[in-house]
């Protein structure tokens, strides 16, 4: 079929939506009518090439939508289905049969590969195979995925809302809820108030954290992360964060989580922990020497993936915090035009815009 994606041709290239062919589902595939997707930082990253990516493409990994037909052996999900579309796993090795998907075997292949599991492509341009990012390629008025990538959802919810689920805020959530496991009374810092460490910030409140603090270079950032559960704000630029978060904590976080992406706020993060504590990064490691900080501070520091989240149990979960009120996603969206791609983009790396959520037309 015909479809309107955005493609990336170059790096570091505006995306432009274009009339691409995308192939029917095959077997253990769905195809998706996107209503919405998130844009991740991660597309962004992408769309530089800082991450390595095949291009042409089609990025987008935060899709939702309705399916409107699947492939041979589909269980997951039939047409009708809402869906929030998450990451790709093969569901079958190890790791994910004991319950660690994002641990995959082949995780890397799926998601960053660029081509569906039997290893072809279903976009295709002027004859041309286009890359699709994480199996899902949701900056697109349709996507053929994988029926791992699917995560069902009540009809009721908004699917422009949840989005960004698949992702972003699972990532942050799930690094407090699944990785963390903080509790009551916990001790978190967040650094980097985006859509990542925001989602932090609602599930450490969701969570009973008694201390919540968040560092970030924008004042709005920081109002909206108070708003949202932080007990503290520190902005970023001060040189003594780490000491006083030390102070706020009485002797430093149990917990950090590193969402700013960059590898000296890292360090920051490292040192604002107490003896024993974890720290946590999403993109960028931290810029220390992990052999001395954690030995001498006995530090566990480790690189996670989507929150070390399973997206059929996880996103359910989340779902039912926002049902009651106590994880207002709603807070970090602001809606774009399809057509306004270049401009949501530009939003967020400015910082104007926390997470923007792309309506797909009709
Ligand atoms: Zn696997
Ligand atoms: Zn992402």
């Amino acid at each position: 079929m015909e479809i309107r994606a955005a493609v990336l041709r170059r790096a570091g290239e505006n995306f432009r939506i274009e009339r691409v062919t995308l192939d029917e589902p095959r077997a253990g595939e769905a195809l998706v009518r996107i209503v919405a997707a998130g844009i991740c930082a991660t597309d962004i990253h992408v769309q530089h090439q800082d991450y390595w990516f095949p291009l042409p493409a089609v990025l987008g990994h935060e899709g939702a939508g309705i399916v409107e037909k699947v492939g041979p052996g589909v269980t997951a999900a039939r047409p009708g289905d809402h869906v929030v579309l998450a990451y790709a796993y093969c569901g079958c090795c190890p790791a994910c049969r004991g319950g660690r998907p994002f641990a995959c075997a082949d995780y890397d292949e799926l998601n960053w590969g660029g081509r569906m599991a039997d290893g072809s492509a279903r976009l295709h341009r002027h004859g041309r195979d286009l890359a699709a990012l994480f199996g899902q390629a949701s900056f697109a008025t349709h996507a053929v995925v994988g029926e791992n990538n699917l995560v069902p959802v009540d009809p009721d919810l908004d699917l422009r809302l949840l989005a960004p689920l698949g992702c972003g805020v699972q990532t942050g959530a799930g690094a407090v809820l699944n990785h963390f496991r903080a509790g009551p009374g916990a001790k978190l810092a967040v650094f980097g108030a985006g859509a990542v460490g925001l989602s932090a910030v609602m599930a450490a409140k969701a969570a009973g954290c008694s201390v919540i603090v968040a560092s970030d270079l924008h004042d709005h950032r920081l109002a909206l992360a108070a708003e949202l559960g932080a007990t503290h704000t520190l902005d970023a630029r001060r040189a003594d964060v780490a000491a006083e978060i030390a102070r706020i904590t009485g002797g430093g976080a149990d917990f950090a989580l590193e969402a700013s992406g960059r590898a000296d706020v890292g360090r920051q993060a490292a040192d604002a922990l107490a003896a024993g504590g974890k720290l946590a990064y999403v993109s960028a490691p931290p810029a220390l020497d992990y052999s001395v900080a954690a030995k001498r501070r006995r530090l566990t520091i480790t690189g996670i993936v989507e929150g070390d989240s399973v997206p059929q149990v996880f996103l359910p979960y989340l779902i039912g915090l926002y049902r009651a009120g106590r994880f207002p996603l709603d807070r970090l969206a602001r809606f774009y035009p399809f057509a306004a791609i270049n401009r949501a983009v530009a939003d967020a790396r400015g910082g104007a815009t926390v997470k923007p959520i792309l309506v797909m037309p009709g």
